[in-house]
This record gives structure tokens, sequence and C-alpha cells, in this order.
């Protein structure tokens, strides 16, 4: 056995030990217990490492399902000239003129230590192809995911933001970039000049998931309301995955204009992409900041409504999206700051709905990026835990508490341990 964890708090309240070998949980066993099942011995503890969790609550790890990792930590470069997608895409054009690997492979190490810090153990990366900045995102994420496996699981998903037919070129290059090893097909159906070439942008993407044997990811419905018919795409979308029989194998993100349909038409919609098995990853803080751009009173949410994902069956993450940059200026890469937006644009609150919420960046995010076969607290497992600094599993999120240790394989990759003293009072509050 490589390690233990001691009187471990799973988010049910069960106290368990959790036990680990070659990276993977072998046991999960009631805490103090020392045998598995009736009969079976366990290694003596002193060939293990042990930590004990003093009944704090251990989380699988987090995973940014949809997290633009070459693009993160540019608004000190060059802001957003209007707050709105469309000068969030300008600007971010100008300032990819410049990218150079060096420039791209620091920023993305900031950003995946950061992620690393906060618990996060599996990062889907978006890095943009296009004729301007070519396969440079592409290239330093193959770098890094190489770099980082032992550290943190890296998917890359070749990303065409600035459309397939609206940029001449880029099909060629997301086929380099696919042959070269990139592990997902990406979509970006709203940047295209009419619907007939968003519809051919949908069938591009799922070609490509066809031919390259990917899932695809694409980004649908970025706008406030589906007055434009090239922000209305998800029941198409839903539809035309069904038809090919890629069931599981395709996630959108955004989809905020879905919220601005009468409830019996956002339900239909809800319903064809439950019955596709299209997931649907909402990323609040790029929402919030670029939705309702135009509104002069009653500024909207413009995120899609979560709670109806859940009751429609629509598997669903939560993802940090961008991180400051002309997109969204704000950010740590923590998934725990991230649901607890989420929660409160959405009103979800309350010990279940927190819970549904840290589902959507663990098991259920599992689901969305391919790996729920070897995610959780459960034998056969990967190793992937964080322990945090509370012993309240409710207190996830309202508190966003340290992740004191955070495991990939069983290997400690970051700790982080605060201690704060109330000066005025005789009494120190050590955060463990
Ligand atoms: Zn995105």
């Amino acid at each position: 056995m490589d390690l233990i964890l001691r009187t471990a708090r799973l988010t049910d309240g069960r106290l368990v030990d959790v036990h680990v070998a070659d990276g993977t949980i072998v046991r999960v066993t009631e805490a103090g217990t020392e045998v598995a099942e009736a009969g079976t011995e366990v290694e003596p503890t002193d060939a293990a490492h042990v930590v004990d969790c003093a009944g704090r609550v251990v989380i699988p790890g987090l995973i940014e399902a949809h997290l633009h990792v070459d693009k993160a930590l540019l608004d000190r470069e060059r802001p957003n000239p209007d707050g709105t997608l469309a000068g969030a895409i300008a600007v971010t054009g100008e300032l990819k003129r410049g990218f150079t690997h060096d420039a791209v492979r620091d920023r993305a190490r900031t950003l995946l230590d950061q992620a690393i810090t906060n618990g996060t153990t599996l990062v889907r990366a978006h890095p943009d192809v296009d004729p301007v900045v070519g396969l440079t995102g592409v290239e330093v994420l193959l770098t890094l995911r190489d770099e980082y496996r032992d550290a943190l699981d890296l998917q890359i998903v070749a990303f065409p933001q600035e459309g397939i037919a609206k940029a001449p070129g880029t099909l060629a290059l997301l086929r380099q970039a696919l042959a070269a090893g990139a592990d997902v097909i990406g979509g970006c159906t709203y940047n295209e000049a009419t619907l007939a070439a968003c519809h051919e942008h949908v069938e591009t993407v799922l070609d490509l998931a066809e031919e390259f044997d990917v899932p695809a990811d694409l980004h649908a419905d970025f706008a406030d309301d589906t007055s434009d018919p090239r922000f209305a795409l998800a029941g198409h979308i839903a539809d035309r995955v069904a038809a090919r029989g890629l069931h599981d194998r395709v996630a959108l993100g955004h989809v905020t204009s879905l919220a601005s349909l009468p409830p019996v038409s956002r339900g239909a919609v809800l319903a064809r992409l439950a019955a596709a098995g299209v997931a649907v990853v909402p990323l609040p803080a790029t929402d919030l900041h670029l939705g309702g751009r135009s509104d002069d009173r009653d500024v909207r949410r413009g995120v899609v409504p979560v709670r109806e994902l859940w009751d429609a069956g629509v598997t669903s993450a939560y993802s940090s999206n961008n991180i400051r940059n002309a997109f969204t200026p704000f950010g740590n890469a923590d998934l725990l700051d991230i649901g607890l937006l989420l929660a409160q644009v959405g009103h979800l609150s309350g010990p279940d709905d927190l819970g549904r919420v840290l589902e959507m960046a663990t098991s259920s995010a599992a689901r969305v990026v391919g790996v729920a076969d070897t995610h959780g607290i459960r034998p056969g497992a990967a190793a992937d835990l964080v322990v945090l600094s509370t012993t309240d599993p409710a207190g996830v999120l309202l508190d966003r508490p340290d992740r004191n240790i955070v495991f990939k394989r069983g290997r400690v990759v970051a700790e982080t341990t605060r201690t704060t003293r109330l000066t005025t009072r005789s009494k120190e509050l050590t955060h463990a």
C-alpha cells in the first residue's frame, strides 16, 4: 500500500479510510476498520504513507471542463474596449498576432500551477487554432501535457475561435492539430457569417470527431437571446449528434441564449439535448461579464438555467472558461469560487443544491470530459484527491476552504496551510 488517508470525511458525511496503491484507490473502508471485508488482511500501516485527515472533507480532484489556457492572464496587456463578446474577440485577436511559444508557455504554466494549488487535477484546454496564431497554442499545450503529466491531466481541444468558413485555412490547421495529438475537436458555431455557414460548421466539427475518433466540444449560443438564429443552435446540434450516434461524445459551452426562451420551448430544447447525450457547460464568470451589455435596465443574468439542466437530465459541468483577459477580467483558477458564483446566480441553495453544484465540478464533469471510469472516491478510481480545511461538507462551496493537500494519482502535488491569529483575543484560530 502506498498511501492511506485516515478518517476522511466524504461529502455525504461518512468517515472513511482511503487506501491507495500504485496511484489507484484500492479500498474505501469505514474509518478505523482495518479490514475491507471479512478475512481480508490490510498491509501494515508502517508500509504506507499515512495522512490523518482528522475528519476533514476529502473530495475527488476538481475538473476544469473548459479553460482557455493559451489566452489567460492577458488582461494587463490590453483590456476589452467595450465589454462585449465582439470586443473581447477583437482585442484578443489583435493580441494573438504577437503570441510566441515562450509567452504562451509562461502564462499557461502560471495558470496551471494555480489550478493545481486549488485542487484541479484535470483541465480540458481550448487553445485557439486559426491562420493568425496557427498551432502555437496547441504545440505549447502538447509539450505541457507531457511536462505536467504527473501533476495534472491535460486534454487539448483544437478550437476554431475565429470560425472555419470565416477564417480560410482553419480546417487544414484543425486537421494538423488532431494529427499532432489534440484530444478533442472544438467548435465555435456562432462565429460564422450566416446560418448556413453555422450549420456547415457543425457538420465539419462532427465529421472531424468521427474521422479522428475524438469527442467534440463546441462553443454555442453565446448571446442574450435567440433573435439571431446563429445563436439558437442547441436543438439543431442535439439532433445532428443523435443522427450520427455520437451520444455522450459532445459538449456545448455557454448556451446562454437558452435562458431567453419561453419555458415550453426551453424544455423542448433541453429534452433534445438530454436525449442526444449532449452535455452543457455553463461558464458563469464569462457569461455574466459579457452578457446583458445592451440592457439598460433589469440586466439579464445570461446563464443557462442550471436547475432545468438537472431536471431535464442533461449532463452538465461548469468551468472557469477565461481567466483575467478581455473575456473575463477576473478569476484565480479556483473551481470552488466559480461554483459559488454559479449557485448565487442560479438560485441554488441549501445542502442538496450545493452538493449538486460541487458534483458539476467533480463526478458530472468527469462524465463531460470522458473520464468517469477513473474518477471518484471508490475502488478502481485514480487517487486524485483533495483534502480540504473543513470538516463540514456543506461548507465546501460556502467557505471555499484551503486545499490542504492535493494528490494526483496518489502523489502530493500541492499543499496549503494557513494560520490566522485573532490578535485582540488570546486565541489562535488554526486552519489545519
Ligand atoms: Zn470558451
